[in-house]
């Protein structure tokens, strides 16, 4: 049983209210947060309001569901209504939405206990967390290095047992990165599964919202009660067929793709874990297929080129009048706006800024935009053709482990994409993938593996990653030694 239907259980028959269950996690923030910087604002208020509707909820012997009163986190970039959100930025500084995004509107209808803000790297650029106006959070497995990025908050939060799921969004791997760095199951929706209304754009073609948790099952929970159609985004569609129904299926049989291009560059240690990982599907029943795919070696400059662009767009709102932060002193209204917005972003941030304008810039866009797009189009025609001999595809989620915090002067921006190469691909053909924990580099820092869909085909992953968890008796999902346990 995952840890969402135990602790349900626990509440369900009176063992611990909700009010304990909630105040023993407060308890836990109040003395881990400190290390991890997971929480960027606690919200004890709203977590015990929301607990004490659920246990007049029991007290009154009314039915409760599977999320009810199960503490939990948002990603920062999450519009709350009443309640800052920030994008870990400085120039959201202050501002608070008037509207709940989708995904909080629909757990907060099932009463989820909302513990607080996750940390993440600032507009969800980046993949340490370290781009954070609040600096990086921490590994929960090892402190002196990096949770992950930009979901870092969220994976710290999970894996610290500061919460028992969180929320975070994915453009190019923000959730499946830090998932894998922590040693959790992070899954990346089909584009257009679960709405992004409310969510605080970075690159709406590629954006998607998702669940970190400790196993596959509390992960399928999360993305059945998030998941849907919604008016508001018009590109969301919801998803097929619930997840959470499909979880005990044979593996017998299934197809498993295997592309040799994701396995190039990958670090010798995360190759052998995934080795190991795919014979234990053989064992399963799987059938293992070959599959090409190459034209993902183009994802990650397509990716950036592509994101960047979208983010250009879509960041000059912030332009000291709408949102947030303004500067304090300036001459003109084009002077506020320029200093509101070099005082008000980091560097990262005014980076891609520059390099998405640039790339959309006349004489450039041909050379650079359009070109990206024909080969996403590229990308999503490998992807199809490899979903018409396979049912799923065994992928490396990141070619590394965690790097140790602070080293971010050690490395330059592009060593830092690299470790994108094997998750942008999912974002660029908007299919969905799950990233689980299969091993132990020599440090004792997590290995993640991806099992990627086809489109709307959660519930094929899912299962897949829930039968691995069982046959490896979930080793690779390893507590922390802080936080709640129950
Ligand atoms: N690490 C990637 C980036 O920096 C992905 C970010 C994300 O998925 N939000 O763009």
């Amino acid at each position: 049983m995952g840890k969402i239907a135990q602790l349900h259980r626990l509440l369900e028959t009176k063992k611990i209210s909700c009010k304990e269950l909630t105040e023993a996690y407060l308890r836990a923030i109040e003395a881990d947060n400190k290390a991890l910087n997971a929480y960027v604002r606690i919200t004890p208020d709203t977590a015990l309001q929301a607990a004490c509707a659920v246990d007049k909820k029991i007290a009154a012997g009314e039915a409760i569901c599977l999320l009810e009163g199960i503490p939990m986190t948002l990603k920062d970039n999450i519009s709350t209504r009443g309640m800052e959100t920030a994008c870990c930025s400085r120039i959201l500084q202050g501002y608070v939405p008037i509207y709940d995004a989708f995904v909080w509107q629909e757990l907060k209808a099932r009463n989820a206990v909302l513990l607080g803000k996750a940390n993440m790297d600032e507009f969800a650029m980046g993949s340490t967390c370290e781009n954070s106006c609040y600096g990086g959070a921490k590994n929960p497995r090892n402190l002196t290095h990096v949770s992950g990025g930009s979901s870092g908050g969220a994976a710290s939060a999970v894996g610290g047992n500061l919460a028992v799921y969180g929320l975070g969004s994915d453009t190019g791997g923000s959730i499946r990165q830090p998932a894998s760095f922590c040693g959790l199951v992070g899954l990346k929706p089909t584009y257009g599964a679960v709405s992004r209304f409310g969510l605080v754009a970075f690159a709406s073609s590629l954006d998607q919202i998702g669940p970190i948790t400790q196993d596959a099952e509390d992960a399928a929970i999360v993305f059945d009660a998030i998941s849907g159609k919604d008016p508001q985004d018009s590109t969301s569609c919801g998803s097929e067929e619930p997840a959470v129904p499909g979880l005990s299926k044979s593996l017998s049989g299934l197809r498993v793709g295997i592309a040799e291009e994701y396995f190039e560059g990958i670090r010798g240690d995360v190759k052998a874990s995934l080795e190991q990982a795919i014979s234990v599907f053989r064992e399963m029943g799987a059938e293992l297929v070959p599959v090409g795919l190459p034209s993902i070696r183009y994802a990650l400059p397509v990716y950036y080129i592509l994101a960047c662009a979208e983010a250009s767009s879509n960041l000059g709102r912030y332009d000291g009048i709408r949102y947030g932060y303004q500067a304090a002193g300036y001459s003109s209204i084009h002077d506020m706006i320029c200093r509101t917005r070099s005082e008000g972003f980091g560097a990262e941030v005014k980076r891609r800024i520059l390099l998405g304008t640039y790339v959309l810039s006349s004489g450039y866009y041909d050379a650079y935009y359009k070109k990206a797009q024909k080969l996403r189009g590229a990308v999503i025609q490998d992807f199809t053709e490899a979903f018409s001999r396979c049912d799923m595809i065994l992928a490396p989620t990141v070619p590394m482990t965690a790097f140790e915090s602070g080293s971010a002067g050690q490395r330059d921006a592009v060593e830092t994409y690299l470790t994108d190469i094997c998750t942008v691909p999912v974002n660029i053909a908007g299919i969905p993938a799950v990233s689980v924990p299969c091993g132990l580099d020599g440090e004792g820092l997590p290995i993640g593996m991806q099992l990627i869909g086809n489109h709307f085909r959660e519930r094929t992953i899912l299962n897949a990653a829930r039968q691995y968890e069982e046959a490896t008796g979930r080793v690779w999902i390893r507590s922390a030694e802080m936080g709640v346990k129950l």
